[in-house]
């Protein structure tokens, strides 16, 4: 029997020829036609005004908060429901994670919450928002559009712009999302992408940074080739990264960006469909989406106290599954950061979720069957 697989990139498009193009012509590094043009199709289709392809989503996110001015000893503000590479970026600026919990329904940073805390718990001094308790800066929130849902981000663009605070975007997992018809990464000063293995697209590894700011654009693109400022001479005026996505990936790229609208169009037909059979079994949940949310359906997950029966019952049966992050706040590097939370519903959302198979490429029959596995852990 074959393994039916989580996530799996789909690669019948023009991967072959692009990446032969490449390999042809030698092209295959840092500089090359595929890095601009993969930059060009995601500003066309983000709306975003400029793109910077890089190597990987937590390079974005880390050259990215540079880009903003966070440095050693601020706090970033992130939800306790993330991926590690949200808060290992901000690890890398030298700076703290401040946890925050997550909304019931949709999993998202609690925005009420996020507002609780900064009128209760900081203060501006000279315009800048500092925690109260140790005088230290909140530079930034890094909202995270967790499974490729989304929160309102004109609420928390206007709780930033109140507390002077930047914003970037993890939008590594919603490449195609909108929010009241906008898409995920263009609310704040910069958005980020990734495209790793399991992502709605993948390059096999690589990341993007968007904004609509040309002069962090232009620093961007900077800062992820060692900041060189000499077209000849190796000047460099500031300590830079090797961040730059190579030109061979950004050709898989291209073709997968093509592909990508067709992607999104299955994505939603899965999640139609294992909504349509999975309502109303045990005590199943599934994500809320806001009425101003458009998702991409990216990776599909249910909550239910029967989660780790599923888990084994589809591991017997060579399907792939996968429970969700472990919350922040429960890893030895973050357990003694500041986690702001009434109830820990983060915990809650991480003990019964489980993620189940939904590459672009799944067919009806592996769907029936996921869904037939699931039923009987409920009989
Ligand atoms: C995938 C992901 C990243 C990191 O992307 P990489 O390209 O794997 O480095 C960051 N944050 C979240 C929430 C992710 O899901």
């Amino acid at each position: 029997m074959d393994i039916i697989p989580l996530s799996v990139p789909k690669l019948a498009g023009n991967e072959w020829k692009y990446v032969k193009d490449c390999l042809d012509t030698g092209w295959i590094s840092s500089v090359g036609s595929y890095v601009n043009q993969f930059e060009k199709q995601t500003t066309e289709f983000t709306g975003a005004k400029y793109a910077v392809a890089a190597m990987n989503g937590s390079a974005a996110l880390h050259v990215s908060l540079r880009l903003l001015g966070v440095k050693q000893n601020d706090y970033v503000i992130v939800p306790n429901i993330t991926f590690i590479a949200s808060c290992n970026a901000i690890t890398y600026a030298g700076a703290e994670p401040i946890l925050m919990d997550v909304d019931v329904n949709t999993w998202q940073m609690d925005l009420n919450l996020l507002e609780e805390f900064l009128q209760t718990k900081t203060e501006l001094n000279n315009n800048n928002c500092v925690l109260k308790a140790d005088g230290r800066t909140i530079a930034a929130i890094m909202p995270v559009h967790v499974l490729g849902n989304m929160c309102d981000m004109e609420q928390l663009m206007q709780l930033a712009s109140k507390f002077n605070l930047k914003v970037v975007e993890d939008a590594t997992e919603s490449l195609g999302s909108t929010f009241k018809g906008k898409h995920s990464g263009t609310f704040g000063h910069i958005g980020c992408f990734s495209y790793n293995g399991n992502k709605i697209i993948s390059t096999g590894g690589g990341g993007m940074i968007i904004t609509n700011d040309e002069a962090i654009a232009k620093q961007a693109k900077h800062l992820t080739t060692q900041a060189k400022i000499h077209p000849d001479e190796y000047i460099h005026d500031e300590i830079g990264y090797n961040y730059r996505l190579v030109n061979i990936l950004a050709a898989v790229g291209v073709a997968q960006m093509e592909q990508l609208p067709d992607f999104l169009k299955k994505k939603k037909y899965i999640s139609d469909f294992y909504k349509k059979y999975l309502t109303g079994i045990g005590d199943i949940q599934f994500q809320q989406i806001e009425k101003d949310v458009q998702p991409n359906n990216w990776l599909f997950t249910i909550r239910t106290s029967k989660s780790k029966e599923i888990f084994e019952k589809l591991k017997k049966n060579d399907i792939i599954s996968r429970p969700f992050w472990m919350p922040m706040n429960q890893l030895r590097m973050f357990q003694n950061n500041i986690y702001f939370t009434k109830t820990d519903i983060a915990n809650d959302v991480y003990s019964k979720s489980i993620s189940i198979p939904c590459s672009t490429g799944i067919s009806d029959p592996h769907l029936a069957l996921v869904v037939k596995l699931i039923k009987e852990c409920f009989n």
